[in-house]
C-alpha cells in the first residue's frame, strides 16, 4: 500500500492464478495446461521469416486469424473476436456488455476471474447457487440483469451443460448479453458456437491454451453477432490497438489448421481422464463427472483435502486446493499424461493407507 494508489487499486483484490514453480521433475497438475506439446506445424512458422518480420506491427485486425476460425465454425469473419488470452477478451466483454446498472449474474462457484473484473468495473455481482451436487440451474437465472456470464464445463467443477438448457436461457434472456466461457469446451461439452447466428445476444469465448496446449501463446477469441464485435472492437481499440502479435496469429492459424493433431490429443486426454476417474474412484475418491481437462474429486471420509495437496506437494506433485467456502474439501486435478496419471495413483495409495 503506497499514498500514491488510487481508491480503485487499494480495493481491487486480484486473481490469483495457480503457482507456477520452478522446480525440475514436478508433475504439474495445477492449471489445467495441456501434457502434449503444441501441433509441430508450430514450429515451422515461428522461425526466420516470422522473425524478421517482428519489425514490423502486427496486423491490428488479425484478419487471417479470424477467417481460420470463421472457418473452423462455419461463421463469418466479422462473427470473430480475437485477443490476447480468453481473459482479455473476457474483460473487454465485461465493459462492453455488463458494465450496466443492473446485476450481473454467474454462479456461486465459478471461474474466479468473474468478481474480479467485477471489482475493476465496478460491475455489481449477483451469485447464483449451484445445486447441492454442484450443478449449475439455468432456471434461476431469470431475474432482472445487466448480463450472465457462466463457464460449460463450469470450472473448477467440470460439469457441462446440455445446449438444450443455454438455447432455453437464450431465449428467456433476450436484453442482455449471455456470454458462455467454453475455455473447456473441448473435452466434452457440446460449443453454443452453432447458436450464434440465431441468438444476437449470444457471445462465446474460448480459449488456445486448454485444449489447443498454447497456454504460453496468450490466445484467446469470442463469437458473436457483429454487433457484438463491434462492441469488444470498440473497447479494444480504446485499449490497445495490437493485442494479438505476429506470432501469437501465426502459431494460432497454424494450430487451428491442425485438426488432426488436435483430436489426438484430445483424444488421449479424454481416455486418461476416464482412467484417472476409475482409479480415484476406486480409491474412495468422489468424483465428479468432467467434460473437461480435469477432475474434480473430494478425497474419503476422514483425509482432509488442504492437507493432501500439502503432502502430494511434497512428493512433487502439484495439484489446485480451493479454500472455499463448498468446495473446500475437494481438489481440482488437470489430467497430464499417463505416466503422470500412474504416479499420482501411486502416491495417492500410498498416501491414504
Ligand atoms: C483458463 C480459463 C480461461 C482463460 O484462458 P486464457 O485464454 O489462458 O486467458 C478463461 N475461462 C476459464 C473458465 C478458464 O478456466
Amino acid at each position: 500500500m503506497s499514498r500514491y494508489w488510487s481508491e480503485l487499486v487499494r480495493q481491487l483484490e486480484p486473481y490469483v492464478p495457480g503457482e507456477q514453480p520452478k522446480i525440475d521433475g514436478l508433475i504439474k497438475l495445477n492449471t489445467n495446461e495441456s501434457p502434449y506439446p503444441p501441433s509441430p506445424k508450430v514450429h515451422d512458422v515461428l522461425s526466420g521469416d516470422a522473425i524478421d518480420r517482428l519489425r514490423l506491427y502486427p496486423d491490428p485486425n488479425s484478419s487471417r486469424l479470424k477467417q481460420t476460425i470463421a472457418d473452423y465454425y462455419r461463421l463469418k469473419p466479422e462473427n470473430t473476436f480475437v485477443g490476447n488470452g480468453s481473459d482479455e477478451v473476457l474483460a473487454f466483454a465485461f465493459m462492453a456488455f455488463f458494465k450496466q446498472n443492473k446485476p450481473l449474474l454467474f454462479p456461486d462457484i465459478t471461474y474466479s476471474f468473474y468478481p474480479v473484473y467485477c471489482q475493476l468495473f465496478g460491475i455489481e455481482a449477483q451469485r447464483l447457487p449451484l445445486t447441492d451436487d454442484l450443478r449449475i440451474e439455468l432456471d434461476q437465472y431469470s431475474t432482472e440483469n445487466g448480463g450472465i456470464i457462466f463457464p460449460n464445463p463450469n470450472a473448477p467443477t467440470g460439469r457441462a451443460l446440455p445446449l438444450e438448457d443455454i438455447e432455453a436461457l437464450l431465449k428467456r434472456n433476450t436484453d442482455s448479453v449471455v456470454l458462455v466461457d467454453e475455455a473447456y469446451v473441448d473435452f466434452g461439452a457440446e460449443s453454443a458456437a452453432q447458436l450464434v447466428d440465431r441468438y444476437p445476444n449470444l457471445l462465446v469465448t474460448q480459449t488456445l491454451s486448454k485444449s489447443r496446449s498454447l497456454a504460453g501463446l496468450r490466445l484467446g477469441f469470442a463469437l458473436g453477432a457483429p454487433e457484438l464485435i463491434d462492441a469488444l472492437d470498440r473497447v479494444k481499440n480504446s485499449f490497445n490497438s495490437y493485442p494479438v502479435d505476429r506470432l501469437a496469429e501465426a502459431a494460432a492459424v497454424v494450430a487451428l489448421e491442425d485438426d488432426a493433431y488436435f483430436q489426438q490429443c484430445r483424444d488421449k486426454i479424454i481416455a486418461t481422464r476416464e482412467w484417472t476417474n476409475e482409479q480415484l474412484t476406486a480409491l474412495g475418491f468422489r468424483v465428479l463427472p468432467s467434460a473437461a481437462n480435469f477432475l474434480f474429486a473430494r478425497p474419503p471420509e476422514g483425509v482432509d483435502a488442504a492437507e493432501l495437496a500439502q503432502q502430494l506437494r511434497e512428493a512433487r506433485i502439484l495439484v489446485r486446493y480451493f479454500n472455499k467456502p463448498r468446495i473446500e474439501g475437494f481438489l481440482r486435478i488437470t489430467i497430464g499424461n499417463d505416466e503422470e496419471m500412474n504416479r499420482l495413483i501411486e502416491t495417492l495409495g500410498a498416501l491414504i493407507k
